[in-house]
């Protein structure tokens, strides 16, 4: 065939030449990717202690105000070998936003991930979903990814860490992308966690830059938006 039959999300650039966000992995590959949204917070440590305990990858989609708050926990995931990704400077929906406000809210997150001590981040993920055409515009300049969802533990809404773990496994499918958060306000992601990684361990978890998509020709369903939400 001359070309794999898949990518390497790390090859940012390969990716983005066929398609601006991914939504799943390859099913084709093994491998689901844990990655956690909205901190840092007060409970990074506790995450990054298990994946270390459990050597599970993640990606860390980081807000740049919180990232200020405690860049030693930026860094500290960046040591780690996992992937810290960009997820606006305050949690803003974007699709609310013009143009400018989309940038800033992109740029500034990923200076502060950069101040932090963080590689710059290759990644980025739309709070609350929401973007629009400006976005995808904005992201192809900026030659960043934007990575979707698959699995949604809804932890945010604390329903237990039984409740986490079994929404995380259950939807832990070859080319699963499990979102959890490891900031917001209370969270029992990092208990829950414990639990997860040790099955994604056994299903060889990868961080999202490290997860396998397929290429368009056989996912194009899977990773082009069919319609993208109205501004
Ligand atoms: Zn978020």
């Amino acid at each position: 065939m001359g070309l794999p039959a898949w990518l390497v999300a790390r090859d940012v650039g390969n990716v983005l030449a066929y398609t601006p966000l991914i939504r799943a992995g390859s099913a084709r590959a093994r491998e689901v990717a844990l990655t956690f949204d909205d901190g840092p917070s007060i409970y990074t440590p506790q995450i990054l202690h298990v994946l270390a305990q459990w050597h599970v990858p993640a990606t860390f989609f980081v807000i740049g105000r919180e990232a200020k708050a405690y860049p030693q926990f930026v860094r500290a995931e960046a040591q780690a070998g996992d992937e810290v990704g960009d997820h606006t400077e305050t949690h803003a929906p974007m699709s609310a936003l013009g143009p400018v406000g989309q940038r800033a809210q992109i740029v500034d997150a990923a200076n502060a991930i950069r101040a932090a001590g963080a590689p710059s981040p290759k990644l980025w993920r739309p709070p609350y979903g929401l973007f629009n055409s400006t976005t995808i515009s904005i992201l192809r300049s900026l030659r960043m990814l934007m990575v979707m969802w698959t699995v949604d533990t809804s932890d945010y809404a604390r329903p237990g860490v039984s409740r986490i773990a079994y929404t995380a496994l259950s939807g832990a499918r070859p080319g699963a992308l499990i979102l959890m958060h490891d900031g917001g306000g209370g969270r029992s992601t990092g208990r829950a966690d414990s639990q997860a990684a040790p099955s994604a361990r056994g299903r060889r978890a990868a961080g999202a830059a490290g997860l396998r998509v397929d290429r368009p020709a056989t996912a194009r369903g899977q990773l082009r938006p069919r319609r993208l939400p109205s501004p």
